[in-house]
């Protein structure tokens, strides 16, 4: 029997090495750079400052630890990525560093499954070392969450495909060298039947960029980096469907679930540097002569925090813990990947709440990253599928274990269960 909480005493070293390399060497990036997709966009600015970072966690044996050794990874499995994952969460340039940034982790994965040789020549192995960038694109205008309601279609001709239709939310697309596009190849068939993923190449003529949808209040209005895209009688060659046709969706979920798992396993991080600076904080305020650590209405609030921090952390570790088991995401590996994923968005908006509250006027201000963290939270709570959508996940895996009551009365009717248990132990008392 394995059941540990423990981590060898040899990778604790490269996860302390990993925590100063952060705080030291990553974290001032995020004071600098500050541009919209700048962890992400090969041309920006940030790209050079992070080029000989890079190269550093690359000597370290760091770099892409998502994938396999076949692929240029260490091959950690996840409960090690969680753990690298949480302090890397603590900086918006961490995972880029490191190479495990979405969405081109999951854009690899696909491509190292489902691509040809030539694909994997030009797309994967650019994109591995951290040279391109790539984009997901799946949501349209009008329908997100609900799949069935995609209409952007790709159509045989010849020797190729032609996409027509839009797409929204493409993060990335604008700087990216290819796009996976989840379309429509049979409209005839229930959509998880009927819809492929074709990879297109930047610049193909027919793909245009309408707009570039930002997220939060401060970025000029069209200096977002999640595309509005445009695709008209855009064709691909046929080798660009990538896996079965009509598998999109299977295709798909070799990213999905990963990536919401590193999501999760990132807001551990940002859990823990909210915490952090709580504590520090109620340990330095004096008011009404003490300090706010000693009142215990502060008391409660750190107690309440690190409580939920250390549940949602286990369930992050345990639901890591499970892909590594199984190799697989099946039902049960699905049904804690939706758990966490709408767990995320409540946990935080609970924490990062009560942290900036504790702060005051200090904590709304732009003198602290808590402000960011709080803007941040909307998105984990739609990104990847909103919380609804994984609620229902949840409760129906949880439900498939249960059947209803045999007869008029529950199995666990209290006095059927006595008579039962006074035939198996009444006896006791007559004597
Ligand atoms: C920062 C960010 C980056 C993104 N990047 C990408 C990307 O790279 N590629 C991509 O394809 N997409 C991307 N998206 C889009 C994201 O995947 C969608 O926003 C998400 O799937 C929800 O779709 P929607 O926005 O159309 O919302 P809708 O589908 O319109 O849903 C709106 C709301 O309706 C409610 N709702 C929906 N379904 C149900 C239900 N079954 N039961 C009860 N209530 C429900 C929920 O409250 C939900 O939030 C990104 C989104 C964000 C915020």
């Amino acid at each position: 029997m394995s059941w540990s909480f423990e981590t060898d005493p040899e990778f604790q070293r490269k996860l302390d090495w990993i925590d100063t390399f952060t705080r030291e060497e990553i974290e001032p990036l995020d004071l600098v750079f500050r541009g919209a997709g700048d962890p992400w966009d090969p041309e920006s600015p940030a790209a050079k400052a992070m080029a000989p970072l890079r190269d550093i966690v690359k000597k370290e044996k760091l770099w892409a630890c998502h994938l396999g050794p076949e692929l240029g990874g260490e091959g950690y499995g996840q409960v090690k990525l969680g753990l690298m994952n949480e302090i890397l969460g603590r900086s918006r340039f961490g995972p880029s560093v490191f190479g495990c940034q979405a969405p081109d982790s999951g854009n690899a994965e696909i491509l190292a499954h489902f691509g040809t040789p030539e694909q994997k020549a030009k797309f994967l192995q650019p994109l591995l070392d951290g040279k391109i960038a790539s984009c997901y694109s799946m949501t349209e205008p009008h329908a997100g969450a609900d799949p069935a309601q995609f209409t952007c279609t790709a159509e045989r001709d010849g020797d190729e495909w032609v996409i027509n239709g839009e797409k929204w939310f493409a993060s990335h697309a604008s700087f990216s060298e290819f796009l996976l596009v989840m379309v429509v190849t049979n409209k005839d068939v229930p959509i998880h039947e009927g819809a492929s993923i074709v990879l297109v190449e930047k610049g193909t003529p027919g793909l245009e960029i309408l707009r570039n949808t930002a997220v939060g209040p401060y970025v000029e209005q069209g200096g977002g980096v999640h595309g509005y895209l445009r695709f008209t009688n855009c064709r691909v060659p046929a080798e660009n469907l990538l896996g079965e046709e009509g598998g999109g969706f299977l295709v798909a979920q070799t990213r999905l679930g990963g990536g919401r798992v590193h999501h999760a396993m990132r807001s551990v991080g940002v859990l823990k540097k909210a915490m952090d600076m709580m504590c520090e904080r109620v340990k330095s305020r004096h008011t009404k002569g003490e300090l706010l650590a000693d009142k215990q209405l502060t008391q409660e609030k750190i107690a309440d925090t690190y409580t939920q921090i250390l549940q949602y952390r286990l369930h992050v570790l345990y639901t890591a813990w499970l892909i590594d088991k199984y190799k697989e995401y099946n039902r049960e590996v699905r049904k804690e990947i939706a758990a966490i994923k709408a767990a995320t968005p409540k946990v935080l908006q609970e924490v990062i709440y009560r942290v900036m509250h504790l702060h005051g006027s200090w904590g709304m201000s732009d003198e602290t990253p808590l402000m960011t963290m709080w803007a941040n939270i909307p998105e984990l709570g739609v990104v990847d599928g909103p919380s609804e959508v994984h609620k229902i996940t949840v409760a129906r895996t949880v439900l498939r274990d249960y059947e209803p009551s045999p007869g008029l009365f529950p199995t666990y009717h209290t006095p059927t269960l006595r008579e039962a248990a006074l035939k198996k132990y009444g006896h006791y008392l007559e004597d």
